[in-house]
């Protein structure tokens, strides 16, 4: 089959976080019949993204009660299936609303795309492929681990180990509890601040003899009388069988080894924005987050190709401002789209 074969789309979507799914939501809504790549990315084989390894929202507006992260992602599927939303699955595109409840397992990712030329070429890791007037980049971010299988095991059941202090670290288990942050950076350092709110006190693990963070960063962290540093200091473990109850730490000067009891553990190493399947035909930094032309609009430097999301957003990372900036770009898209006069 040449290309001139393969379905033209008029807006590709891919990713289903908040932003992919927002997208979806206004796409469809403006009649432009959106097509989804949902994914079955983070390592999970589940669709929805980094909401699907959260416990307890409580922070989205809307839920006065909190909502589970996957409860989440499912009713913003709903929703865009509601509107006859189109994801490519592993048997090709099927309406939302007639996979609704099923596995998200079935859900393609991106393997490639030609962004050379337009229309764009898609192509899903399960071989599904298509040409697209416009693409909306809504992949993401993935949260760095240590990959230790407990702190793998807590951080799924909900037992205390968690990538996102903003996220969880209001949660009623945590208060009043000594509190770990892994990680030395910007944003280990704003966790660790954040922390103090609800901790009794907060222990930092630094693997080096210095900081990352930016030097008003660190001395905000070292100026806290409740955030305790520790130095050359790596978790080997993490200790608990429901719930987190401490770690186990080595020195990597000294080789010594101890334990410390611990109500909460926060990773804070940093993020993995997924833009290697654009094998570098976007702007990226060096960690790999699309910057874009205009921070505060959706358009890339490619005309049709718009990104929403923690893709090009490493500052905020909050499953709302996702949302909204999903909704910018199917906004954004609509109104190139017109101007193309692709209707
Ligand atoms: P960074 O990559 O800057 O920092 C990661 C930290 O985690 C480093 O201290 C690193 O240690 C440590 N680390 C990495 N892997 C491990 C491991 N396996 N075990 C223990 N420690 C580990 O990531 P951030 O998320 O902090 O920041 C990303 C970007 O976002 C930066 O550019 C940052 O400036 C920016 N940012 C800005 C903010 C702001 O301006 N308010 C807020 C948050 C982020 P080591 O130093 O030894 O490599």
């Amino acid at each position: 089959m040449t290309n001139q074969d393969l379905p033209t789309e008029k807006v590709v979507i891919i990713g289903s976080g908040p932003a992919g799914w927002t997208a979806a939501i206004y796409a469809a809504r403006a009649s432009l019949d959106p097509l989804v790549f949902a994914g079955r990315s983070q390592g999970t084989l589940l669709a929805g993204g980094q909401l699907m390894l959260t416990t307890e929202v409580e922070n989205y507006p809307g839920f006065p009660d909190g909502v589970t992260g996957p409860e989440m992602m499912q009713k913003f599927f709903e929703q865009a299936a509601r509107f006859d939303t189109r994801v490519v699955t592993d048997d090709g595109p099927i309406a939302g609303k007639d996979i609704t409840g099923k596995l998200f397992s079935i859900f393609q990712d991106v393997k490639s795309v030609d962004l050379s030329k337009r229309p764009f070429h898609i192509v899903g890791d399960g071989g599904y492929e298509c040409l697209a007037e416009s693409v909306i980049i809504a992949t993401g971010a993935s949260a760095k681990w240590l990959g230790l299988e407990n702190e793998q095991r807590l951080a799924k059941s909900g037992g205390g180990v968690s990538a996102c202090a903003v996220c969880d670290g209001a949660l009623p288990m945590f208060r009043d509890s000594e509190l770990g942050v892994v990680g030395a950076g910007d944003t280990a350092v704003e966790e660790a601040m954040y922390l103090t709110k609800f901790a009794s006190k907060v222990h930092m693990f630094v693997r080096r003899d210095e900081m990352r963070a930016s030097k008003v960063m660190q001395e905000r962290a070292l100026a806290s009388d409740k955030i305790q540093m520790h130095w050359n200091t790596e978790v080997l473990d993490v200790l608990g069988d429901d719930k987190i109850t401490g770690v186990k730490l080595i020195n990597n000067q000294t080789n010594e080894e101890s334990e410390m009891a611990l109500g909460g553990l926060f990773m804070a190493i940093g993020h993995t924005p997924i833009t290697q399947f654009l094998d570098g035909q976007l702007k990226m930094d060096e960690t790999g987050y699309l910057v874009l032309p205009d921070p505060g609009r959706s358009m890339t430097e490619i005309e049709g190709v718009f990104a929403a999301g923690d893709v090009s957003d490493h500052i905020y990372r909050q499953a709302v401002t996702a949302a909204g900036m999903g909704c910018k770009a199917a906004i954004d898209a609509e109104r190139w789209l017109a101007e193309q006069g692709v209707e």
